[in-house]
């Protein structure tokens, strides 16, 4: 019992949604007797036709620490739902679903958490008994709602995408992974030769104001929550995509290479520019890109970034510009990368 009641106080205590994953694991891991083969958290990603299993945390019993997927992972490499029947189950029927073979697997469905189904998944020598299963549910709704209370502070209300405070954390982690191959000394240049590079994009809404003039806010409103609801749908899972407030969005994603961001930018300006909105008809977004630098700092490339937007305003609009592609044909003046080395003197 006390140790239920310390594991839930420290579980009350986290601010952050991987050390959360990480200490519901480790509780669960001392509730039955004896203690579990494995304790797995696992996030369904994807469409409805390709959905596929990303561990959040998996602790085995020869493990003091968790293991997770890291968050850039490839598609190809996660495995696929179809081949998880029991897991299929519980999110089919929202129930405790079990499984035996040589050992026992109960998969307790934990719930959505914008979009996308959790399930904890427990291996055990034996069946669980009925009151461990009761109990594990009790504190996976007290995890549910810490889940929810760390949402409320990162995601944009309208929209559920991440807002502009989660922003720098979630940069820097990028910049840190970014690969550093190739020339050095510019924002872009080495991206062509690297294996994986963090790219930035700006997007902005054509002339909402107009939306907003014409229909009301209310629609406006809506225009924005569909663009949203767009966006999770064009993009791939581990891109991270943020409202950065009013009809401005961000993107930060992890690509091969420059064309490769070109064309999942492109893909998704002809997307919107083809989705009928209810009411309003068309509405079209103007896009700018930057790939990440050494030691760049979120608002250095974010300033690329939106370079490149305005110069797309200036232009026609409902278009994707390099910022890259722009300083290289002489019609942007390169910016001086700031960097986040600290001068004190
Ligand atoms: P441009 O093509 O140059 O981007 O023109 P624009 O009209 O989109 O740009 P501008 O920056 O002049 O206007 C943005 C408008 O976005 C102003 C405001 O009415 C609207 N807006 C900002 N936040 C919200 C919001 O949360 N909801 C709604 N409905 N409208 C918003
Ligand atoms: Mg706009
Ligand atoms: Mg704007």
């Amino acid at each position: 019992m006390k140790t239920l009641i310390d594991g839930l106080a420290d579980l009350t205590g986290l601010r952050d949604h991987d050390a959360l994953d990480v200490a519901l694991t480790k509780l669960v891991q001392t509730l039955p007797q004896p203690h579990p083969v494995s304790v797995r958290l696992v996030r369904i990603v994807g469409e409805a036709n390709d959905q596929r299993c990303m561990t959040c945390a998996l602790l085995t019993a020869q493990d003091t620490e968790p293991q997770r997927d890291a968050a850039w992972m490839d598609w190809d490499t996660l495995p696929a739902l179809v081949d998880f029947p029991t897991r299929q189950a519980a999110i089919g029927s929202g129930n405790i679903e079990h499984a035996a073979t040589l050992t026992s697997m109960t998969v307790f469905p934990v719930g959505k958490n914008t979009g996308t189904s959790l399930l904890l998944e427990i291996e055990t020598a034996q069946p669980l008994a009925q009151d461990v299963e009761g109990l594990i549910q009790s504190v996976l709704r007290v995890y549910k709602n810490l889940l929810g209370l760390l949402d409320y502070g990162e995601k944009d209300a309208l929209t559920e995408l991440l807002n502009r405070k989660t922003f720098d954390g979630a940069f820097f982690k990028a910049a840190a992974d970014q690969d550093t191959v190739g020339e050095l000394g510019h924002p872009d240049r080495r991206v062509y030769s690297a294996g994986k590079s963090y790219w930035l994009a700006v997007l902005d809404i054509d002339h909402f104001k107009r939306v907003n003039d014409n229909f009301g806010h209310l629609i406006g409103d809506e225009v924005l929550l569909l663009l949203a609801q767009l966006m999770r749908s064009n993009f791939r899972f581990h891109d991270q995509l943020y409202r950065f407030g009013g009809e401005e969005f961000v993107v930060l994603m992890r690509c091969a290479e420059h064309s490769e961001a070109v064309s999942a930018l492109e893909r998704f300006r002809s997307r919107v520019e083809s989705h009928p909105f209810p009411q309003v008809g068309t509405i079209t977004i103007s896009t700018g890109f930057a790939a990440l630098a050494d030691n760049d700092t979120p608002g250095g490339a974010f300033g690329r970034a939106d370079k490149a937007v305005y110069y797309a305003k200036g232009h026609g609009r409902n278009q994707v510009c390099s910022y890259l592609a722009l300083v290289k044909a002489g019609e942007l003046a390169e910016q001086v990368v700031e960097t986040n080395d600290v001068d004190l003197f």
